[in-house]
């Protein structure tokens, strides 16, 4: 397949050819119609890093955005900053011809309080990004898409695994959730029953 034939608009087709990406990996190809569906459903991804995982729900989330609104509209969750930023660094890359603002969830540290910039994509710790919804730093009210980048790690880390939790519950129950994964362990199949009813499309 090509990316022309995964329904992508012009700005993200601009984006992907000056990545010099020439066609999908696999699990761009498997993926992104799963996750360009309307309505929208949920969806496990099972694959490792490597494989273009952070592209391929970079490419669903930026394909989603309503620009028009400046609202938050997706929230990304990874179990560190480390990897947050590098999330950040492939939106912004891949969003560069959209008019996309994208914003990395900065921890508070007591001295300054995090403004928080209008920006319609959030990635951050499950940790921060649930201090910034539950203090409004984050208007939640427009989320329409949770991603969980590394859900094992995440989950399989009690702390995290709560707050992604509490953060799934303080969000629209219609928001859709996407989790990819590494492996598939009990920790995924209970989130998965909990947090998506259980109706979720699976692909490895
Ligand atoms: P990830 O699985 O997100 O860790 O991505 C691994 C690497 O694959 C990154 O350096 C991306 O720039 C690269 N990449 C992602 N999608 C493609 C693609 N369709 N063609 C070639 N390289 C890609």
């Amino acid at each position: 397949k090509t990316f022309e034939e995964l329904n992508l608009s012009e700005p993200l087709l601009k984006a992907v050819y000056t990545s010099k990406f020439v066609k999908p990996s696999r699990i761009q190809e498997y993926a992104l119609p799963y996750l360009l569906r309307d309505p929208p459903e949920h969806l496990i991804a099972q694959s490792q890093s490597g494989t273009g995982k952070t592209a391929a729900f970079a490419l669903a989330v930026l394909s989603r955005i309503k620009y028009e609104n400046d609202s938050t509209q997706a929230l990304v969750l990874a179990p560190t900053r480390e990897l947050a930023r590098q999330i950040v660094m492939v939106f912004k890359e891949l969003g560069q011809f959209t008019n996309a603002q994208i914003y990395e969830a900065i921890p508070e540290d007591g001295q300054r309080s995090a403004v928080m910039p209008k920006s319609h994509v959030v990635v951050g710790t499950p940790g921060t990004i649930s201090n910034m919804l539950k203090r409004g730093k984050i208007v939640r009210e427009g989320v329409r898409i949770l991603v969980l980048d590394e859900a094992d790690h995440m989950l399989d880390l009690q702390g995290l695994g709560n707050q992604s939790n509490q953060i799934r519950k303080l969000l629209s129950p219609d928001t859709q959730v996407i989790m990819f994964s590494a492996t598939w362990n009990e920790h995924i199949l209970k989130y998965a029953t909990n947090i998506m009813n259980g109706k979720f499309n699976h692909i490895h």
